[in-house]
């Protein structure tokens, strides 16, 4: 194992844990797309610190910084839509999947990306919903947007980073997520700051953490609520609750790692040992 900080033998334990459990909730953040290239975007170097929350993660400050500043939205736009549009599950993506071979798994995901279907889990709960599925301005669903589509948003932002680029030429580039129509905005189907979480799937994520005897928390810093409240719900149900990430976790049984690394080393653990 690699991890020099690993406490091995919780990870035992959290393997018989695993193994003998029967109510499974995997709750997962950015850090579990990380080794996909998708940053976290709080990390020193993440994106909100090259583009300020308060301005970018509401409607409408973005749409009042595309409006004002169309160069800096561009750069905005492909800064988060490049690595999502390239990446491609993990291994620790995949290691969730591959523990329904063995279970019945609920994943519960404050990532946007669309890597656990990508890489095969079967009952995924988007609780901030998903970047690559568009909603018209009265909430119903419009559409999906394939990775081709983005992969050519993003070629199509890339010449428009400047200053002197106009507010029609971002809107057309960015078309298939956002734009105008008769009916008002339609934009990806992603909770904002300040916005609602996406029902159906937060309640039936308060309900599979309230009623979990197994909860593992990935690479989550558990910082935005109410998302960040499910492990505390899952604790006081009086399930196993042990948080996978690199940095420590405050009041919760740890284990030191990436998430590519830990995750099929507690799946071996739990089912090949
Ligand atoms: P966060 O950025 O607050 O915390 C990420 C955590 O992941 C940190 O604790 C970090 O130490 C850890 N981490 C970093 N690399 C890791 C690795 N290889 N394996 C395991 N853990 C690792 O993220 P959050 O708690 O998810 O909250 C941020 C919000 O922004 C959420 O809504 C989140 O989903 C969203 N977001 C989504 C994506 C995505 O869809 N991929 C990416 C960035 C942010």
């Amino acid at each position: 194992m690699g991890s020099q900080n690993l406490d091995e033998s919780l990870l035992r334990r959290t393997a018989r844990s695993l193994r003998s459990a029967e109510r499974i909730v995997i709750f997962t953040g950015a850090g579990v797309s990380a080794e996909s290239g998708i940053g976290t975007f709080r990390d020193d170097d993440g994106l909100w610190s090259r583009f300020p929350p308060e301005e970018f993660a509401q409607l409408d400050g973005l749409m009042g910084v595309a409006m004002n500043e169309p160069g800096r939205a561009a750069e905005f736009f492909l800064a988060l839509l490049e690595p999502m549009a390239r990446a491609q599950p993990n291994a620790g993506h995949r290691a969730i999947a591959a523990l329904e071979k063995h279970k019945r798994v609920t994943v519960i995901t404050q990532n946007v990306d669309g890597l656990h279907e990508a890489a095969g889990s079967s009952r995924v709960l988007t609780v901030h919903g998903r970047m690559f599925e568009t909603v018209n301005a009265d909430g119903s669903r419009r559409g999906t947007v394939s990775r081709d589509e983005v992969i050519a948003m993003v070629e199509a932002l890339r010449p428009l980073c400047r200053p002197s680029v106009d507010f029609a030429e971002l809107m057309t580039a960015v078309a298939p997520l956002i734009g105008f129509t008769e009916a008002g905005l339609y934009r990806p189907n992603i909770v904002l700051f300040g916005e609602s979480l996406c029902e159906p799937d937060w309640r039936y994520a308060v309900v599979a953490a309230e009623c979990s005897d197994f909860f593992l928390s990935v690479g989550t810093s558990a910082t935005v609520y109410p998302a960040a409240g499910l492990p505390v719900s899952a604790k006081r149900a009086g399930a196993t609750v042990v948080a996978i990430d690199p940095l420590p976790v405050a009041n919760t049984p740890w284990l030191a790692g990436a998430a590519g690394e830990i995750l099929p080393a507690l799946i071996k653990e739990a089912f090949e040992s």
